[in-house]
């Protein structure tokens, strides 16, 4: 592939294909397969990637928000989406791009059956969430009665599916709790459809549920960083590859004498005489303040430079005494062998928010 010339995020669509194979192969053949592609695709670009497993055959596609579904809508996906964490003042809107609302509480269940009513929907395809121990969202188990007398007093609304959400599916230090989640969820969904005389899909798996839990892939799963590239172990990290390399290059390089410092508030001394490379890629790129003063690090030429000083908004620097390079030549802050998830490491933090974070500003190129 051609070297950087500017800040690019390279997304390998090959890579996306062989996470995709991946994780199916872990399904039996009648589990659906839903993509999240929420967040903009993890940073990676939610269109493109939609479109592409909407080919490969993903039968399903998550976002978070609604604005999020219509983007994908406007750019041709026609596959099923359900929005997880849709809000009232969006229901209009997901019903005029045929946007499938997960329902997570009373007030979302009665306004989104008023909404269809007065839209002159029959059978609108609705999604529940029961909460199993997260805590975030969903109703709770002792809620069906009320979700069934609701349901059966309407014909604007029809439940497609009933979902629960894991709390720790990636820690297996949880596996009592993360079995008691998939226990109470089958016990709810026994309870639901017996009440509500037809069987809507069954879900609780993101990644790591169906790396972890296969007793527990049910008639669809959700994957979202398994698809990125991303297993949340080191094992499974073999098995799947990173889709996304951030690149940059050298803009200039200084010699700094001992007693000079770099970057705002002076947050760099030297204690001796330093080359450092300034790279265009800084907070506002998604490179936050926290791995500035040598947390975290890029990659030149094969070499570690750390980042000295404080990240600014549009550059970093970096330390290249000992590295052979010059200006113009390519950086590598993440890719398939220095990973994203290493890099997050070295700040406390995961996979999920570095890629996520990658600002529109960087360019996104598409390897095909
Ligand atoms: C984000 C999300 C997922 C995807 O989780 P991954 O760990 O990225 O696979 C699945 N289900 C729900 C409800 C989510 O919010």
């Amino acid at each position: 592939m051609p070297k950087a010339q500017e800040t690019v995020l390279e997304i390998d669509l090959k890579a996306l294909k062989h996470n995709f194979e991946h994780l199916k192969s872990k399904l039996k053949d009648t589990t659906k397969f839903l993509a999240v592609v929420k967040a903009f695709g993890y940073g990676s670009d939610a269109v493109e990637i939609a479109r592409y497993l909407q080919d490969l055959g993903a039968d399903y596609f998550a976002v978070a928000y609604a604005n999020e579904g219509v983007t994908l809508r406007e750019a041709g996906v026609t596959a099923p989406i359900i929005v997880l964490h849709p809000l009232p003042a969006n229901f209009k809107t997901i019903i005029e791009n045929c946007l499938e609302p997960n329902l997570y509480n009373a007030k979302v269940l009665n306004e989104f059956i008023e909404t269809a009513s007065t839209e002159n929907q029959t059978d609108y395809p609705v999604h529940i969430k029961f909460n199993t121990g997260l805590n975030r969202l969903g109703f709770w188990e002792n809620d069906v009665d009320y979700i069934i007398s609701k349901l059966k007093s309407t014909d604007s609304i029809k439940v497609t599916s009933i979902f629960s959400h894991l709390a720790a599916s990636e820690d297996l230090n949880e596996k009592n709790f993360t079995q008691n989640q998939i226990e109470t969820f089958k016990s709810i969904a026994e309870n639901f459809i017996k009440a509500i005389g037809y069987q809507p899909m069954q879900h609780t798996c993101n990644t790591s549920g169906i790396l972890n839990y296969p007793e527990a892939h049910l008639d669809m799963v959700r994957s979202g960083i398994g698809l990125y590239g991303f297993g949340n172990s080191e094992i499974e990290n073999q098995n799947l590859r990173p889709i996304a390399s951030l690149k940059t290059i050298i803009s200039q390089i200084h010699r700094i004498e001992k007693g000079e410092s770099v970057g705002y508030n002076r947050a760099f001394k030297s204690k001796g005489g330093l080359k450092t490379a300034t790279l265009p890629i800084g907070h506002a790129d998604g490179i936050g303040r926290q791995y500035g003063n040598g947390k975290g690090f890029v990659m030149i030429n094969g070499s570690q430079a750390p980042i000295i000083g404080n990240v600014c908004m549009d550059m970093i620097m970096v330390n290249v005494t000992d590295i052979d390079c010059k200006e113009g030549d390519e950086v590598i802050i993440f890719d398939a062998h220095t990973t994203a998830e290493h890099l997050a490491e070295t700040t406390g933090t995961i996979s999920y928010e570095l890629i996520t974070g990658i600002s529109q500003r960087v360019k996104r190129i598409f390897l095909r």
